[in-house]
């Protein structure tokens, strides 16, 4: 029998139900700002996500519109977020959404993961937050809560792999609900159960864990860290907004580029910003002619 029974799921909701973060993504069923969300939220943390997700509906409150704008612009609007070709995939989806389906989303997970960029979490999330869908949810947060909640773990990067995650969660998903239950424990992983400094005491399923209080997985996150890739101690990603930006309106040689990135720009400096732009290239951001650069259209 699971450890997760009736009176778990109680305790999770009533928790829930007293600390539940507000989003404007949660006031609506729109699958558009909804799948908007479950986007930009990918890889960046959730507060920074409000303001763009805000202004990106301001300029693009749709798919159709969405669908009919150019790709620079659609980089521009998302520059400063990071990790750009999300906006590329999901630009391409808007068209394919627009053309093929008459600006509606498909509403089951399966259909949904037959998109392009839509992978199995965006495909369940949406189901579940826009067509009211009873099915899990596995995000990074969830993965953790479930991992430490299964088994006493070794160290705070420990993750059960992604099926069993998947099983477990569909396992002990309440038999209604899904909803909640899935923004819940969102909610608990993002505030409670956090990767570096899970607040046990305060969380209302420290009874059935089998990692609660377990002070040793800390010790060993430290090491076990990522570093963000930098350059003169500025993140890699801030640097690929500022030339998305550069580049919206002028194709631009790596000397130009690098001339107004840096006042005293040294060969050093260039031959990283051509190994970012390589990267932003083989990742269909920029396309090069002739030594110049510019934005995909
Ligand atoms: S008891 Fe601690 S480790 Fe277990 S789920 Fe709660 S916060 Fe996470």
């Amino acid at each position: 029998m699971s450890i997760i029974t009736p009176a778990v799921h109680k305790k999770i909701f009533r928790w829930y139900t007293s600390h539940q973060r507000s989003f404007p993504w949660r006031t609506t069923r729109n699958p558009y700002r909804i799948l908007l969300s479950e986007i930009m939220a990918q890889q960046t943390q959730v507060r920074r996500v409000v303001e763009y997700y805000r202004r990106w509906l301001k300029r693009f409150p749709t798919f159709s519109s969405l669908a009919k704008a150019s790709a620079s612009d659609v980089l521009r609007e998302w520059s400063g977020l990071g990790y750009n070709s999300r906006a590329l995939r999901f630009h391409r989806l808007a068209q394919q959404v627009s053309s093929q389906f008459h600006s509606r989303l498909p509403k089951t997970p399966d259909e949904l993961q037959k998109l392009p960029g839509i992978g199995k979490y965006s495909a369940h999330a949406v189901a579940c937050f826009a067509f009211n869908a009873q099915v899990p949810v596995v995000d990074v947060n969830i993965r953790r809560i479930l991992t430490r909640v299964s088994k006493k773990i070794s160290s705070a990067s420990e993750m059960m792999n992604d099926d069993d995650a998947w099983k477990f969660a569909e396992q002990v998903l309440p038999q209604k609900n899904a909803y909640n239950w899935n923004q819940a424990l969102m909610d608990l992983g993002g505030t409670i159960c956090t990767a570096r400094n899970p607040n046990c005491s305060e969380c209302p399923i420290n009874s059935i864990c089998a990692s609660a209080f377990s002070k040793k997985f800390l010790q060993k996150y430290a090491v076990t860290k990522k570093q963000e890739p930098s350059w003169k101690g500025i993140p890699r990603r801030i640097y690929r907004g500022k030339i998305l930006k550069l580049l919206h309106f002028h194709s631009l040689s790596v000397d130009e580029i690098a001339g107004l990135l840096w006042n005293d720009c040294t060969s050093n400096d260039t031959v990283w910003l051509t190994s970012v732009l390589d990267i932003m290239v083989k990742n269909g951001l920029l396309i090069a002619v002739k030594k110049k650069y510019s934005i995909v259209q």
